[in-house]
């Protein structure tokens, strides 16, 4: 932990004076303002009663396992007390993996929306409706074939303004951005990017012509139902997203250890993240204002991957 926050050496949190005194206890003692402090303080691993050596080995099962870990494995593992725990851990984890300022998508890049989530059989009272997440996807494609990097998140709807901010936020203006016809596109990507519209594609079509966006959503889908067995709640799909596309995003990286070196990094820069801040329920910025399919959106992806059951477990109650 030293090592990670400090590679030049200690620097006091408090007065960022240069320099200080490592105490019996772990802690350093600034050599300016006296001040003491714990390498954990002030990253997520701060004042988390999970002894370290757990932490280091959920942070090296989820950066080195091919589709990550499940809450349920984790704990069984790891013999983590709870579930609502590991949980926990696990959303810690995500949280850290979106570093601000982080490199945009360039070049030529696929988006497309897709939904996630879907019906839920066995869910009485009308509850199966509205659960769907509009799902936000960009993917670069390189020469001669294949594609780079992706990103993903969850989008309010699909208006000029929420594809607009989405554009904004994962694609460096002036990239090529290549979409299906959906009428809010030109509007979304006027004056900012290069955009190259297919229009009138649908359906298989739309999976020919924009493979990497159909690619990486299949991926995340068959991800989330299977090694999270679809127990994944809406409010919380931004986190899983950040998790898919961080692995995805690293799927050459011959060495495991760099990953996890990657994630530990992060999470040791990273402010603390409260339980709270976990639960909290972002829904009302990820559920879409209307039921899914009355938009007159081409339902591209919709169609060529089918929709998905998920359960939508809180974390109290599983
Ligand atoms: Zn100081």
């Amino acid at each position: 932990m030293e090592w990670l926050r400090w590679p030049d050496g200690f620097v006091c949190p408090g007065c960022a004076h240069a320099g200080g005194w490592r105490l019996a206890d772990g802690r350093y003692e600034c050599t300016a303002c006296a001040s003491r402090t714990s390498p954990t303080a002030g990253t997520i691993f701060d004042r988390t009663r999970t002894p370290l050596t757990v932490w280091f080995t959920a942070c090296w099962l989820f950066a080195s396992q091919k589709d990550g870990i499940s809450a349920l494995s984790l704990k069984r593992q790891l013999e983590i007390g709870s579930y609502q725990t590991a949980w926990a851990m696990l959303h810690r984890l995500r949280s850290v993996l979106v570093r601000p300022g982080r490199d945009r998508l360039r070049g030529e890049v696929e988006v497309d929306e897709s939904y996630f989530g879907g019906e839920e059989p066995g869910l009485a009272g009308g509850r199966a409706k509205g659960k769907k997440v509009l799902v936000g996807i960009a993917v670069e494609r390189t020469e001669p074939k294949g594609f780079g990097r992706a990103r993903m998140a969850p989008l309010p709807d699909a208006s000029v303004d929420s594809l607009r901010a989405f554009l904004i936020d994962n694609v460096e203006p002036g990239a090529r951005v290549i979409t299906d016809g959906w009428r809010a596109y030109p509007r979304a990507t006027d004056g900012l990017y290069d955009h190259e519209r297919l229009s009138g594609v649908s359906g298989e079509d739309a999976a020919k012509l924009l493979p990497g966006v159909h690619k990486v959503a299949s991926l995340a889908k068959r991800w989330l139902l299977g090694t999270h067995q679809g127990s994944v709640d809406a409010a919380h799909l931004a986190g899983y997203m950040n998790e898919f596309v961080f692995r995805f995003n690293r799927r050459r990286s011959r060495s495991r250890g760099l990953v996890f070196y990657r994630v530990l990094e992060l999470a040791a820069t990273h402010d603390p993240v409260r339980y709270r801040d976990l639960i909290a329920n972002p829904r009302s910025r990820t559920t879409p204002r209307q039921p899914p399919g009355t938009r007159g959106h081409p339902p591209s992806m919709e169609r060529a991957t089918g929709g998905r059951p998920w359960r939508t477990t809180e974390p109290s109650s599983a």
